[in-house]
């Protein structure tokens, strides 16, 4: 009984007001959770920990983009100084900046494990369905696959083509 019933109201308490309201929808769905080894507690932390690096994330975006857009629009127009307007908000949009494709998957990353958490899913490994220990969630907390499986799915992709969400 106790146990039990703790979970909604330790969910609620852990997380504050300003996660309240999912964790007890996560609490209330108690049969969509799989995982044993994170407690309410555990995925409010973990939720808190993904929403804030991906608010940051957000952050980091907007002003590379507007960094690489200013970069860009000064060596257009030095080159080409008649380049019509169109043109170059075209070369402009067409941006190839490898720290801001780092950010956007990793923020793709991040927003594939917030999916995760509110499907009950999060923590657990997508390829053996073990549970990902917790210091490597602390560690990773966007982490799909155990450190095994993380390997290996690696050694198949390789480092150019993006995750498949
Ligand atoms: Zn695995």
């Amino acid at each position: 009984m106790n146990e039990a019933c703790a979970a909604a109201s330790a969910a609620a308490c852990a997380a504050g007001t300003s996660f309240a309201a999912w964790t007890l929808q996560i609490a209330a769905a108690d049969d969509a959770i799989l995982n044993t080894h994170l407690s309410a507690a555990d995925l409010s932390h973990f939720a808190q920990v993904l929403h804030e690096r991906e608010a940051q994330l957000r952050r980091e975006i907007l002003e590379r983009r507007q960094r690489a857009a200013n970069e860009r629009f000064t060596q257009v127009a030095s080159e080409a100084p008649d380049v019509e307007d169109a043109a170059l908000a075209d070369l402009v949009g067409d941006l190839n900046n490898a720290e801001l494709e780092r950010d956007v998957d990793e923020l793709r990353e991040i927003e594939a494990a917030l999916g995760r958490i509110e499907a009950g899913s999060y923590g657990i490994c997508l390829q053996c369905g073990n549970p990902i220990p917790r210091e490597r969630l602390e560690a990773f907390p966007a982490a799909r696959y155990d450190v095994r499986h993380q390997e290996e799915h690696e050694q198949q992709l390789g480092s150019a083509q993006p995750p498949s969400l």
